[in-house]
């Protein structure tokens, strides 16, 4: 159902060139007089070739993909993912790792252990890489009270209740927002903030690494025609820049909820060119709705993100970022070679009518020709040239 456009144009052109096909039958028999000749025309059929050529195609692509961990949900994506040339990316946990190590403790009226444990509990159930982490610090012990009415707020944190006592976890923007007031970090960095039944509870300051191998992607990106970059998040804007300019993005927007990167990717939609294409990536977390609104939406290293699974047109199960572009020169080696494919199996035929008609050859000669022609076309689309090696993903990753 969901065929690239190649695929489409073509069955459409196969299905066109039936008519022909017997008008030439009959016009060469009127012409000639010769059945064989006429007979030679039918048997030649250009209809094979283009409806078979092109599927197998796109179905190697796809099952050669999955050995790579790339899952396409069909060959339209596999096109889009060769045209995108606007890619927008999420933040934490698609170009940073998403795994945030806690470097200072600031509480105001608790000792820093309690501070950690009282997180810890919030974010029991949040699936956030921040989360995780807090979840995974040394030393936290989550409280054995009961915890309830956990609710993930998108692109700002959690709010639970401990023990009936209501706590926030999350961004200076989340306690803004409920009028807490706040001691702004005296450090720079990210900051995540506490407070207990709407009073103040001190700051846990955490860091995220940039993913190895992201600037190469990146350029790499670059270098096989990607005119823009995006990056789209949460996070403050300090944070943001720090990622942005050293990954040289074109384009930056922070401080966004999950409606705002929907509304950012909508506007950039309304502004691109006919014709161009714009995919999402991200990792799933909070950010999987955004993927149905872009052309197209790419998962990266979304394993256990079934939403992301669901919503992604392709899913890149390897968290290492340099899957993208590999992916990318895999998609567009096989719609050239597709095209290429086409192409020549077109000429191929129009050479074997040729010689049929003026009775170079017989009309057994053609019928053997035309399936050798076909099973070429076959044979060629299901060896792709893919430029997607495994050992070279592995080898930099060890670097
Ligand atoms: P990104 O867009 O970079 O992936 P998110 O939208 O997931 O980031 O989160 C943005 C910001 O919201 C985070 O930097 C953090 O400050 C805050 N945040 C989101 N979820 C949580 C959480 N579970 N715990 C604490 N802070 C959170
Ligand atoms: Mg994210």
């Amino acid at each position: 159902k969901l065929k690239s456009e190649l695929e489409g144009k073509a069955e459409h052109y196969a299905d066109k060139l039936v008519p022909w096909t017997l008008g030439a039958t009959g016009l060469t028999y009127l012409l000639t007089r010769n059945v064989t000749k006429a007979m030679s025309i039918l048997m030649v059929d250009f209809c094979c070739a283009l409806k078979l050529a092109m599927p197998i195609s796109v179905l190697s692509a796809i099952r050669e993909a999955s050995l790579y961990n790339v899952t396409v949900k069909g060959g339209k994506f596999l096109e889009a993912v060769a045209e995108a040339d606007t890619i927008v990316f999420d933040k934490t946990g698609t170009v940073t790792e998403g795994r945030f190590a806690v470097t200072e403790v600031f509480p105001e009226s608790m000792s820093e252990q309690e501070l950690l444990n009282i997180a810890a509990t919030a974010e029991s159930c949040s699936r956030h890489p921040i989360a995780r982490s807090l979840r995974e610090a040394g030393n936290v012990k989550p409280s054995d009270g009961e915890v309830l009415e956990i609710e993930d707020i998108s692109g700002r944190g959690v709010s639970a209740f401990i023990d009936g006592h209501h706590v926030y976890v999350g961004n200076a923007a989340l306690l803004e927002e409920h009028g807490i007031n706040f001691s702004v970090p005296s450090r720079p960095g990210a900051a995540i903030h506490v407070a207990v039944d709407n009073v103040y509870a001190g700051h846990i300051m955490i860091a995220d690494r940039i993913k190895d191998g992201a600037f190469d992607a990146l350029e790499e990106l670059r270098a096989q025609g990607v005119k823009s970059l995006v990056m789209l998040t949460g996070d403050v804007r300090s944070a943001a820049k720090t990622v942005a300019s050293s990954l040289n993005f074109d384009m930056v927007k922070a401080e966004l909820t999950l409606d705002g990167k929907i509304t950012a990717v909508e506007y950039m939609l309304s502004k691109k060119a006919t014709g161009a294409c714009l995919a999402f990536v991200g990792d799933g977390v909070g950010d999987a709705p955004v993927m149905t609104h872009a052309d197209i939406g790419i998962a990266l290293g979304a394993v256990n993100e079934y939403s992301a699974i669901d919503a992604a047109d392709v899913v890149l199960m390897d968290e290492d970022i340099r899957a993208l572009p590999e992916a990318r020169s895999l998609c567009r080696s096989v719609t050239d070679t597709a095209g290429q494919n086409i192409l020549l199996s077109l000429a191929a035929k129009a050479i074997l009518v040729v010689l049929g008609v003026f009775g170079v050859i017989n009309i057994w000669i053609a019928a053997l020709a035309e399936l050798c022609v076909l099973a070429a076309a076959i044979a060629n689309a299901g060896k792709n040239d893919i430029k997607f090696e495994k050992e070279n993903i592995d080898e930099r990753s060890v670097q």
